[in-house]
């Protein structure tokens, strides 16, 4: 093995806090670095970074890296990789970096994977250390998400991951639990930006955000038509629920759902309590993007569709037979 030691996580931070990616990040983090024996540790670029040290802890890690003195306001790649550079050589010499399969992390991660000229797995939704060699095993769906593939980087000195949202579990949070924080200098200037953020547009969406819902209500082509859709799960099932709205690829290609809302493979990650899926058969590409749900809950008229395989709970039958009852009994319960 090589001199480097630990696990490193690029350490998100949105606002005031660390971005709920980090939470996941530092579950499996704190798995890998258990493993090797070695330590697990964050940095956090941003000027808020320090009021988010103690919550990167009681997630998980050992020590923080505080680095304050950013160069840019917002993320900045090439700087964000300057910096990250300087601190992987200069201090923590880590085995592995992970970072969140975010915006930010698919820009940052194949930079530093270019620095360290090492080897980096994308959008991975598994990773394990092998027990003999330590090296990083990382998993990800290939060939249109139908098969699972596991790479193990050649050259073991640095390995980068990126973490695809909603597949790794956050530690529970504790609050006795002991790390480091370190103030370190990021090292660079102004000089090292190389790209300017003039504006950012955040997506407007009606109810809760999709991806951090704690209950969502996706829909597929078996809805039938954008008014079903509208009337059964928008404003039927999902606002009953107060849950998120999401629908299948093939729902969104028959204009039933806006493409923002598609979950899947080419499509939005989500986790939540409860997924409801409605009329919709369960393609692999589908289960992608909802397989971190908790409780799948299916309802589908095809006693053999696939979704019942990936499913808690399963109604068969027509959803338009199925879905009224179960609303005004929800309706009862919640008002
Ligand atoms: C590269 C690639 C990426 C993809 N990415 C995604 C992705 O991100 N997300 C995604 O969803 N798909 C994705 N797909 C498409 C995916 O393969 C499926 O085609 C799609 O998920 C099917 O959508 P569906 O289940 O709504 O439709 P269908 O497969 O047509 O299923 C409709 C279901 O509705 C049921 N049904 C019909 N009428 C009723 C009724 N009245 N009551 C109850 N049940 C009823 C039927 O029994 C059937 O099971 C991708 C495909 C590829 C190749």
């Amino acid at each position: 093995m090589s001199d480097n030691k630990g696990v490193l996580i690029y350490g998100e931070v949105d606002g005031e806090n660390m971005s709920s990616v980090v939470t996941e990040l530092l579950g499996i983090g704190r798995k890998l670095a258990d493993a090797r024996k070695e330590r697990l540790s964050v940095v956090l670029i941003d000027k808020n970074a320090n009021a988010c040290a103690g919550d990167a802890i009681t997630f998980g890690a050992d020590r923080v890296y505080v680095i304050e003195d950013v160069p840019a306001d917002k993320y900045e790649g090439a700087s964000h990789a300057a910096i990250m550079e300087k601190l992987c050589s200069e201090s923590v010499n880590p085995a592995i970096i992970l970072l969140g399969q975010t915006i930010n992390g698919r820009d940052l991660a194949p930079r530093l994977a270019f620095r360290f000229d090492a080897g980096l797995t994308m959008d991975c939704i598994g990773l394990e250390i092998d027990p003999e060699s330590k090296r990083l095993l990382a998993q990800k769906p290939v060939a249109g998400g139908n098969v699972i593939a596991t790479y193990s980087m050649k050259d073991d000195r640095v390995q980068l991951a990126t973490i695809r949202r909603k597949t790794m579990e956050p530690l529970t949070p504790d609050e006795s639990r002991q790390g480091e924080v370190t103030v370190v200098p990021s090292g660079v200037d102004a000089s090292a930006v190389k790209t300017k953020v003039i504006n950012t547009v955040r997506e407007e969406s009606e109810g809760p955000d999709l991806e951090n819902a704690d209950v969502v209500v996706t829909g597929g082509r078996g809805v039938g038509t954008p008014e079903e859709f509208e009337t059964h799960i928008t404003n039927g099932l999902a606002k009953v629920l107060g849950a998120a709205v999401g629908g299948t690829r093939a729902a969104v290609d028959f204009g039933l759902v806006p493409e923002q809302q598609q979950v899947g493979l080419t499509g939005k990650i989500v986790g939540p309590t409860l997924y409801i899926a409605v009329a919709l058969s369960g393609a692999i590409q589908h289960i992608t993007g909802c397989a971190g749900s908790k409780n799948i809950v299916a309802i589908n008229k095809d006693e053999n569709a696939q979704i019942f395989k990936f499913s808690r709970f399963g109604i068969v039958g027509d959803y338009k037979k199925v879905m009224p009852p179960l609303i005004e009994r929800l309706n009862q319960i919640v008002s």
